[in-house]
Order: structure tokens, then sequence, then C-alpha cells
């Protein structure tokens, strides 16, 4: 998964999407916006953030796993095989929810003043 990229808006109204640390000048008017001087902790947390509903995604995929595998292979052999079209059935049903989530986290970024440089 990617971070999203800052969206800079100059003050003339041209837009860009540039990474955290890099430098845009603006084609059009010629300011510098550094996004350096964006407080580092508040993006990191929207990457931690990110992050997290990764982890937490595949966390419960190896908890099911790790719970329905054992059990089935103690009731039937046989079922280990229907644990991975379970964990497909349940990523599909819950996969758009999930994506939803993160979308709503990026879209409810913060936002930052800049000044020119
Ligand atoms: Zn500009």
């Amino acid at each position: 998964m990617r971070v999203p990229p800052l969206k800079i808006t100059c003050d003339c109204g041209e837009v860009a999407s540039v990474r955290h640390g890099e430098r845009w000048t603006c084609e059009r008017c010629d300011r510098t916006w550094n996004t350096e001087k964006i407080p580092v902790e508040e993006y990191r947390g929207l990457m931690r953030d990110l992050r997290r509903y990764r982890l937490v995604a595949a966390g419960i995929a190896v908890v099911i796993a790790g719970t329905l595998i054992p059990l089935a292979l103690l009731v039937n052999p046989g079922l280990v095989f229907v644990v991975p079209i379970l964990l497909g059935a349940i990523a599909i049903f819950a996969g758009p929810y999930w994506k939803r989530k993160i979308r709503e986290r990026v879209a409810n970024r913060p936002r930052w003043e800049l000044d020119p440089e």
C-alpha cells in the first residue's frame, strides 16, 4: 500500500502531488514549496494508521487460518481445503468495507498551511 502523496495548492491555484520531503517549484509563478516544513509526526501518523489497517487485515486472516486449520485437522483433514475458500469469501465481503475505511482515513488527512520560500 502506498502512502498518498501530499497535495500542494499554490497561491496561484496550480496543484501538484509531491512526496513528503520533496520540494516543488510552481511552473506558473515560480514559488517554491518545501514539504519538509510539514510536521513529520503528523504525516507519520497518517502513514502509521494506513499501515495498521493493513496489519489488522493480515492479523485477522492469520487468526482465522490459525484457528480453523487445526480444527479442520482434528475433525476432518479434508476440511483444510475449505479454509482458503473461507478466507477468500471473507476478503470479498469485507474488502470493500475495509477499502472504504482506508479511503475515509485518507480523505480526512490533515491540511497544512505552508509559506513559499
Ligand atoms: Zn503558483
